[in-house]
């Protein structure tokens, strides 16, 4: 058997002997009574950036959607098939959340296509994906850097659903935009006071 596949068994035993065996607690208050998470993530597909393992999550407190590149597409009502603004409507109109963080990361391949749509050698639904991220022509052609405008991009198109905005205005969401920094292990939060990204601050 493949070694991550063992692996993989392994992580969901342990996963049974700490949720189901040792407590099962928190699995049947969920059950019994439905999620309630307050934080909801829009991450990228990249297997190093899974928002669970890095926030050290227990089941129940993120809810999760992740895309080619975390992108938020603008709210566009039509017959097309808008998975993410689905996960997005569910997520705010109908569990409440109160904290929507978008996280983007260093080295994102759906980034990287963007920039080098050229050497896509197969590409029914990529690049029609990423193209939906609008790249400054000022900004520095480097993934990181666009990445990161990414994120400011998809701030905007959030702000394009009128149920998403209201709540924005009511302050009853709050959001985040959120890059994890892969080779330092840091995540840093977008500061719309100092138009940057710092260091995520850990203090309450
Ligand atoms: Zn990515």
């Amino acid at each position: 058997m493949l070694k991550t596949f063992s692996r993989i068994l392994n992580g969901y035993q342990n996963f049974r002997k700490k949720y189901v065996v040792e407590n099962n607690t928190l699995l049947h208050k969920l059950a019994k009574h439905g999620q309630k998470p307050e934080i909801m993530i829009v991450a990228c597909c990249d297997s190093r950036v899974d928002p669970a393992l890095l926030l050290q999550c227990d089941p129940g407190d993120l809810f999760v959607l992740r895309n080619v590149a975390n992108i938020v597409p603008p709210y566009e009502n039509d017959e097309a098939h808008h998975g993410t603004s689905a996960a997005l409507e569910f997520g705010i109109c109908y569990l409440n959340i109160k904290h929507l963080i978008i996280l983007g990361h260093s080295q994102c391949g759906g980034i990287h296509a963007l920039l080098n749509q050229q050497q896509l050698q197969q590409d029914d639904f990529i690049s029609n994906w990423i193209n939906l991220i609008k790249i400054n022509a000022n900004t520095s052609q480097e993934t990181d850097a666009c990445a990161k405008e990414a994120l400011l991009t998809s701030y905007k198109n959030c702000l394009t659903f009128p149920w998403l905005k209201e709540k924005i205005a009511q302050n009853k969401l709050s959001l985040n935009l959120w890059f994890f920094e892969i080779q330092e292990g840091v995540i840093y939060n977008y500061s719309s006071e100092k138009k940057t990204f710092l260091p995520l601050d850990t203090e309450l």
